[in-house]
């Protein structure tokens, strides 16, 4: 499923959601005042524009209402921040995520209506990207350069009612599974073999993003 993302603001935090979003797949328009910021992720989004959003009319003109996801990764301008995230609501874009630099500036952001408020860092931006493209990605953090932990929501009724020696993950996606929440809440820390999945269980498992992205598409076909 794809939908469009625009992200407003090329720090460290908007170009690691520019990042991990091109690389599931996602067509992202970034926007920055600053040109050799653009210029850096000329080739990594699908549009890069120079703009000062501040200004009504340069978001106009992108469009910027048909996007259904619009980041505001402007951190060190509070002001612009602000106006920028109004503008957006103003505009009609369902779902605005803006970034907070400390706790007014969260509060304000959160009363003139943006979806979502986060106070961030490169690994938050990581972890908001997957949660934004997947629905049944509940969570997911970055262990280290390589590996990730991931919670997974099963759909899939393939995967429903088999064990996990079965669903060999390990070989399959090279994925290890650590827990399974079930449905009623209760965990399984570190199931055996023979624990067998079923309907409403979540998996908790540790791999690389592209083998936890790997098995999001086909545990949830
Ligand atoms: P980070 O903490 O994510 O690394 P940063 O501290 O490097 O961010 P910020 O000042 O938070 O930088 O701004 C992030 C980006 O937003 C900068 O590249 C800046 O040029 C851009 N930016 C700031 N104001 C606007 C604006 N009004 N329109 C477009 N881009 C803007």
């Amino acid at each position: 499923m794809k939908q469009n993302y625009a992200i407003i603001g090329l720090g460290r935090f908007g170009g690691s959601i520019c990042r991990s979003l091109v690389e599931s797949g996602q067509e992202v328009l970034v926007i920055d005042s600053n040109e050799d910021r653009v210029n850096e992720y000329m080739n990594i989004a699908t549009h890069a524009v120079v703009g000062n959003a501040q200004d009504e009319m340069t978001l106009r003109s992108l469009g910027i209402r048909n996007f259904d996801h619009v980041i505001v990764a402007i951190g060190e301008d509070i002001q612009a921040s602000i106006l920028v995230t109004l503008m957006l609501k103003e505009m009609g874009v369902p779902n605005v995520l803006a970034k907070a630099q400390n706790e007014y500036h969260a509060r304000v952001l959160e009363k003139i209506g943006a979806d979502k408020v986060v106070h961030s860092e490169r690994d938050m931006g990581v972890r908001i990207a997957h949660n934004l493209v997947s629905k049944n990605i509940l969570e997911f953090i970055e262990l280290s350069d390589e590996f990730s932990l991931a919670e997974i929501r099963v759909t899939n009724a393939r995967f429903f009612n088999r064990t996990l020696i079965e669903l060999n993950f390990r070989q399959k996606y090279g994925l290890t599974v650590v827990a399974i929440r079930r449905g009623n809440g209760k965990v399984v820390v570190s199931p055996d073999a023979t624990e067998v999945v079923q309907e409403y269980d979540n998996l908790l498992v540790i791999g690389t993003a592209e083998d936890v992205d790997m098995l999001d598409e086909k545990i949830n076909k």
